[in-house]
């Protein structure tokens, strides 16, 4: 079945991957977003998973970050990936990172939700299952960054504290930043219950944008238009924002949902890397 969206589907050597048109149109990046299609993971992480923090077989895992990062023309080599904590850590990433975390957790940059980087052939990765990935594109002083927000790093602003980053970084402009919202837990699906509400209703004023409250003390959470929101208020441009709207929950055959399977599940990965 097609799914339709912003984003655009691909296949490369059997390997399926979304990528965002506005950041393929500047000629400056490779990059991709990954599904469960075209990897060698068997149930319950079928196909291509991602993550080595699952109990599927390391070199399951690795054989399939290198089949993902091929598939976009990307070396295994070059990867920098961080050891997530649904933190609001900030990591500059430059070519003597390339290579942590790509083959082995150990190695990852540690405590990490976000990274940056204005240095051709380093690809930043991070992973996902329901939370939201976010990837930003500056092609006017060619820089890039890729932050993972569920709802705890929403909370913590991680989204408007990459775009300061990067602006404190490389002096990039918020006008310039192409910013684009990964598949992830849509609001379809995202039920949360009264501590998580008070979390949003206490830090965000415009919090009956994205909550939308249920009987019984529950309510929908929209983290799409939360993070949305984040970057309008950091001064990036509206029509510079790609939402993809698709919902990992509502598509188990393509994308893995840590909510759908009850939290057995593989990992779909973000990459994203300046070539020049
Ligand atoms: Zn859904």
């Amino acid at each position: 079945m097609s799914i339709i969206s912003n984003f655009v589907l691909k296949e490369n050597n059997g390997v399926q991957f979304y990528t965002i048109p506005a950041f393929s149109e500047t000629g400056l990046v490779k990059h991709g977003f990954s599904t469960r299609i075209g990897g060698i993971s068997g149930e319950p992480f079928n196909t291509l998973n991602m993550g080595f923090l699952t109990d599927d077989d390391w070199e399951t895992v690795k054989e399939n970050r290198r089949l993902f990062a091929q598939s976009l023309g990307i070396p295994l080599e070059n990867i920098v990936a961080a050891n997530q904590v649904h933190g609001d850590k900030i990591f500059k990433a430059g070519t003597s990172d390339r290579g942590r975390g790509a083959i082995e957790q150990n190695t990852a940059v540690k405590e990490t939700d976000a990274l940056i980087t204005n240095e051709p052939g380093v690809a930043l990765i991070a992973f996902y299952a329901d939370c939201v990935p976010i990837m930003f594109l500056d092609p006017v002083l060619k820089a890039i960054a890729i932050a993972h927000a569920g709802w705890k790093g929403t909370v913590l602003n991680i989204t408007r504290k990459t775009v300061e980053k990067m602006g404190e970084a490389y002096g990039c402009q918020p006008q310039n930043i192409l910013v684009a919202i990964c598949p992830s837990i849509g609001p379809c699906h995202y039920e949360v219950d009264t501590p998580v509400i008070s979390q949003f209703q206490n830090n965000f004023n415009k919090w009956e944008k994205i909550l939308k409250l249920k009987p019984g003390g529950k309510a929908q959470l929209n983290l799409w238009e939360a993070n949305r929101l984040q970057l309008l208020d950091s001064g990036i441009l509206d029509r510079h924002i790609t939402v993809s709207e698709i919902c990992t929950y509502c598509h188990p055959e393509i994308l893995y949902s840590y909510r759908y399977e009850n939290g057995k599940t593989g990992r779909l990965a973000g990459i994203i890397m300046l070539t020049n």
